[in-house]
């Protein structure tokens, strides 16, 4: 089952490579792929997600220019981030797992375009992002509807928007009194997505995740003098890597922390 999802993120992976570029240009996401050297359009043989790239040795078949490495590995990872959701939430005898695996997908893919469009452009695409805000708090709200839980703190609703609230206000006293030098107004927002997504407490590993992993691979990029104190970095790509570890492994990570002791 898990393979069916990750070949399922292999072609969204390909689809989200041409959503970041189309918004970018503000083209119309419909249209078949094109080189965006010599404009020619993609044979279908030649677009399949991970194969043709190595098949192509990341080379366009019509003029030779060369094709980023940024494509199949977009692919990989999504098509590795839609199994591990299958594996979490989907199924096969439940449909309403179907449902939640499918909105966690949607949402998913939203980071994952958030994630690369920071790289790529260091802002992230606000078309993007608060449609994925509002869906995840209808989201949370369908969670709650008709579910009995022992306190209203375990209710989605109120531990995300809890969560989406506190983080928010951190990165934007952040952004505000370092008139955005420490972090991105971008950011802020970002925050309330992924508090939405993960809800209180699993936010705050999230966001502690982000820093140490954004701290580690600072301290690299300085290292190979690739990068001074005074670079900027984009910040996104960390926090959403923080969400994904947060969302799949926050059990396991806290019981590893705790075991330190
Ligand atoms: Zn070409």
């Amino acid at each position: 089952m898990l393979i069916i999802f990750f070949l399922f993120g292999l072609i969204i992976g390909s689809f989200l490579n041409v959503v970041v570029y189309r918004i970018r240009t503000a083209e119309t996401i419909m249209g078949r792929s094109h080189c965006r050297q010599c404009k020619k359009t993609i044979r279908w043989y030649d677009n399949i997600p991970v194969l043709s790239f190595v098949l192509l040795k990341f080379k366009c078949r019509d003029c030779g220019e060369k094709i980023s490495w940024q494509y199949p590995l977009v692919e990989l990872l999504t098509g590795v981030v839609f199994a591990l959701l299958a594996n979490q939430y989907f199924i096969l005898e439940n449909p309403v797992t179907w449902l939640i695996t499918g909105v966690m997908i949607a949402l998913a893919s939203a980071l994952l375009v958030i994630f690369i469009y920071d790289i790529l452009y260091m802002e992230i695409p606000n078309l993007v992002l608060w449609p994925a805000i509002i869906l995840a708090l209808i989201f949370n709200l369908y969670l709650d509807f008709g579910q009995i839980f022992s306190t209203v703190w375990e209710r989605m609703s109120v531990s995300g928007v809890m969560a989406s609230g506190g983080a928010f206000l951190f990165f934007f006293s952040l952004s505000y009194f370092s008139k955005e030098k420490w972090m991105g107004m971008g950011d802020a927002y970002l925050v309330i997505l992924l508090g939405l997504i993960l809800g209180w407490p699993k936010i705050l590993l999230g966001l502690f995740l982000a820093f140490a992993i954004g701290a580690i691979y600072g301290i690299i990029l300085i290292g190979m003098k690739k990068k001074d104190m005074k670079s900027q970095l984009p910040f996104a790509p960390f926090l959403i890597v923080g969400t994904f570890f947060a969302l799949f492994y926050y059990a396991p990570i806290v019981g590893w922390y705790l075991g330190l002791f």
